[in-house]
């Protein structure tokens, strides 16, 4: 008998942890943070949690001994067996850094080089610092044994490199886990390659990520291409792109319409830094020119450089001829296309963005409070210096049509929905293409 408890992602978008037991053999099917709950105790970068115990007391994990750094009541520790991580956005891996350091944690490669460069470049909190896990890494279509499991990774389309769904075999058949994928993208055959694996399969169970139910954008990859190719053209004075520097796909797309408007690029060293760990890993370095390439420039601060990964990459790129400064852009801004982030806005001070200025945000949606209030301070800014918003984005994650079609491909004896806002819409919306809808509770035991 195989028992499955979700732990996280229970009507939330992420903090994906599913617990699945087949006899002794105990693994977790991703490990994240969940941000919703989060947020409601805690604010970054002052207001945070310090210790395991905060965890505990505000309800943000559960007591569960043999899963975190938490003591045994009686003394003997029985861990359980791995955690498998589908792909290291926050959400599904972050609270990996909570579990026992003894669990193995298993990855793909690319995965686990992402988290080697947030390790460096970014700031290092109790619920995001791995330093101490133990990684394994996995390959698309390599099954990983563990006790009486079989787990076989294949590789899907994210908005992330290095994503995963998951065919678990266990004694009551193959459970299919889809993580977080799409249809819509650029590497849709991807995640087909794993679709048509789970159907052949004829699996018991589908877990299933719901992220997508309203203002849901159908747009591909190579349309935000040609229509920030378009707004770039139409705007004499600077260009400025807010995207997430994980998003290799968005950074491919932001460089090929700079290319096509002959702008030259601005990121921020901490992408810098991501590029260069990502450049190791031979499937993506063709495809991302950035160090050879004389029209990728890279920002230093107003504040400049102060910590020591910043002043080594520093140092290096200026010697390339690779770093420009907000008062270099401010002097020819109708040459550039700026990456600049919510916390980067102070720059604009400097840069001082002529009349004719635009800004692209190319992220999804504000889809809870906080993400609101920060879309409502950056319209501050762009307020004060006269600069238009556009949006421009295609989601990561799959649109209601395509998960309909997935689950039909599929057809699974059961289907899970998680990592969702609106599961109670999807189920309606999916009647019919499951044998049965399960929407989860947390924490309660389902048994197949
Ligand atoms: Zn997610
Ligand atoms: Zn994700």
């Amino acid at each position: 008998m195989v028992k499955l408890i979700f732990y996280g992602g229970v009507n939330e978008i992420g903090g994906n942890k599913i617990f699945l037991q087949d006899g002794d053999t105990r693994i977790f099917l991703d490990f994240g943070k969940s941000f919703s709950r989060r947020a409601y105790f805690f604010n970054d970068p002052f207001l945070v949690p310090r210790e395991i115990e905060d965890f505990l007391e505000l309800e943000l994990i559960e007591p569960l001994e043999g899963v975190y750094k938490i003591p045994a009541s009686n003394g003997s520790l029985k861990l359980i067996d791995a955690i498998f991580i589908s792909h290291v956005h926050a959400d599904h891996v972050d609270h990996a850094s909570l579990s026992h350091p003894m669990i193995p944690i298993y990855l793909g490669e690319t995965g686990k080089m992402i988290l080697e460069s947030l390790a460096v470049t970014r700031f290092r909190q109790i619920d995001n610092d791995l330093t101490e896990s133990q990684f394994h890494t996995f390959r698309t279509g390599k099954t990983v044994k563990i006790g009486s499991l079989e787990i076989e990774p294949i590789h899907v389309d994210h908005s992330i490199p290095g994503s995963y769904g998951f065919i678990v075999y266990t004694s009551s058949g193959p459970i299919v886990y889809t993580g977080d994928f799409r249809l819509h993208g650029p590497h849709a055959e991807m995640s087909w390659d794993f679709l048509k694996k789970a159907q052949q399969v004829q699996p018991v169970a589908m877990i299933s990520e719901g992220t997508n139910a309203f203002a849901t954008t159908f747009l591909a990859e190579s349309e935000i291409e040609e229509k920030m190719e378009v707004l770039i053209n139409s705007s004499p004075g600077l260009v400025v792109v807010s995207f997430l520097f994980k998003d290799v796909d968005r950074y491919r797309t932001i460089y090929r319409a700079a290319k096509k408007t002959k702008r030259k690029l601005v990121l921020s060293l901490k992408h810098a830094h991501l590029l260069r760990s990502l450049s190791r890993d031979s499937k993506l370095s063709s495809s991302l020119p950035i160090f050879e390439d004389e029209d990728v420039l890279f920002l230093v601060r107003r504040k400049g450089c102060t910590l020591d990964w910043e002043i080594d990459l520093y140092s290096q790129l200026e010697k390339m001829g690779k770093v420009i400064t907000a008062e270099g852009v401010h002097s020819q801004q109708e040459e550039y296309i700026i990456n600049l982030n919510l916390f980067d806005l102070p720059e604009l001070v400097k840069i001082k963005p002529v009349p004719g200025s635009i800004f692209i945000l190319s992220l999804t949606e504000p889809y809870n409070e906080e993400m609101e209030l920060d879309y409502e301070r950056l319209t501050h800014w762009l307020e004060h210096f006269g600069m238009p918003l556009y949006s421009l984005h295609s989601s990561g994650h799959i649109l209601p049509h395509h998960l309909k079609e997935a689950v039909e491909f599929i057809n699974p004896g059961k289907l899970f929905l998680i990592h969702s806002e609106e599961p109670q819409l999807l189920a309606r919306y999916l009647a019919g293409s499951a044998k049965e809808i399960i929407l989860p509770e947390k924490g309660r035991e389902y048994q197949l």
